[in-house]
């Protein structure tokens, strides 16, 4: 199976939030902890997402050097998996503006994977912390490549772009059928984040795991995902084809089950990892009672702490969400000159 040729992909229009009729419901659902999370990743670290650049420093050695002490830095820091990439303005949304920087340092950070599989206020409680956590290592180590004397930025979760195709390019694992990022040392239990700087840095190529050959037998995502938003089969988006999830379809079980991450948690490929092996072996369990997606929503709705009345009451508009994913992706391939409307990047 052949690789994803992003330099090939056409700017892609971001999916917005700003209208989630669904928001005040999560906030609600928020522990406390969650919420001091979310407030220093909102309202605290954006302001340090482009780090101050020292005008006096002087030049750094060489490449290679300097590449291996950023990974370095970034583990250090407390970041489980890092590559480099070179900077790649074709999967910059297209409201964004694009910088003269050379390369993107991505870096990942596992989630516990019994609080992720637990779908609940404590698994939201973990995805908040992952993210948080990813933000200040992106900080701090932007604030450090700046006091080098380079320019960089910080892209978080909601950043420019999506971190799953960076995280491919940088060789940290492939994008697999259900739509995220799966590490070889981290399985489908991490998160994403990166940063872009002017600083030239020796780069990781994009490697081949062999995760189309796995996902086209396995499908286990698939069928376990309760909106039917997982593709059966690569298909072309925005100029490149890859596996692909239908927002439309998985956002209204996103939002009922408060951050699904059903498609996350069954993929067989955790199971690989040596500290979640043991963990996953419940999930086995589940999976062989639940055999499908129904099977799985009715385990789940016996759990009494989801309370889904409230967000079924609000029926899904993909208007709240800047308009229909399918019908702009169908004009998009009609018309290979208007813009594509992607799946938002709420996993990886
Ligand atoms: S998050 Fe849930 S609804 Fe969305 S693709 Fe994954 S399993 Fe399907
Ligand atoms: S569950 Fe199976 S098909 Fe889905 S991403 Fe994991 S390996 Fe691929």
């Amino acid at each position: 199976m052949g690789k994803v040729d992003y330099e090939k992909s056409r700017r892609i229009v971001r999916r917005t939030n700003g209208n989630n009729p669904y928001s005040p419901l999560f906030m609600e659902r928020m522990t406390p902890k969650a919420k001091w999370y979310f407030y220093m990743r909102t309202k605290v670290l954006p302001q340090m997402r482009d780090a101050d650049v020292n005008p006096r420093a002087l030049p750094t050695r060489d490449q290679w050097l300097d590449s291996d002490m950023i990974k370095d830095m970034a583990k250090e820091l407390g970041a489980d998996i890092v590559g480099i990439t070179k900077y790649t303005p074709s999967i910059m949304y297209q409201d964004v503006k694009i910088k003269d920087h050379k390369t993107v340092i991505v870096f990942g950070m596992s989630m516990k994977y019994d609080l992720m599989v637990d779908i609940g206020a404590e698994s939201q409680e973990e995805v908040h912390r992952a993210y948080y956590e990813l933000d200040e290592i992106g900080v701090r180590l932007s604030q450090r490549i700046g006091a080098m004397g380079f320019e960089a930025r910080t892209h978080p979760n909601v950043g420019d772009f999506p971190l799953p195709a960076y995280g491919y390019l940088a060789g940290l694992g492939e994008v697999a059928k259900h739509g995220s990022l799966v590490s070889p040392e981290l399985g489908s239990s991490f998160r994403l984040s990166a940063i872009s700087t002017e600083m030239p840095l020796e780069i990781d190529g994009v490697q081949d795991y062999g995760m189309d050959e796995l996902c086209q037998k396995c499908g286990i995502c698939e069928r376990f995902c309760p909106g039917g938003a997982i593709m059966p089969e690569k298909r072309e988006v925005a100029g490149i084809v890859r596996w692909h999830v239908d927002s439309d379809k998985c956002q209204p079980y996103f939002s009922r089950l408060y951050g699904c991450k059903i498609c996350l948690s069954v993929c067989p490929l955790t199971a690989r990892v040596p500290d979640l092996r043991s963990n996953y072996k419940e999930m086995s369990k589940s999976i062989k009672t639940a055999k499908d997606a129904g099977g799985m929503m009715k385990m789940i709705d016996e759990k009494d702490s989801l309370n889904t009345e409230a967000f079924d009451a609000i029926p899904y508009n993909p208007e709240d969400f800047g308009g229909p994913y399918i019908s702009k992706a169908r004009a998009d391939r009609d018309d290979k000159d208007s813009s594509i409307v992607f799946e938002d990047d709420k996993k990886n």
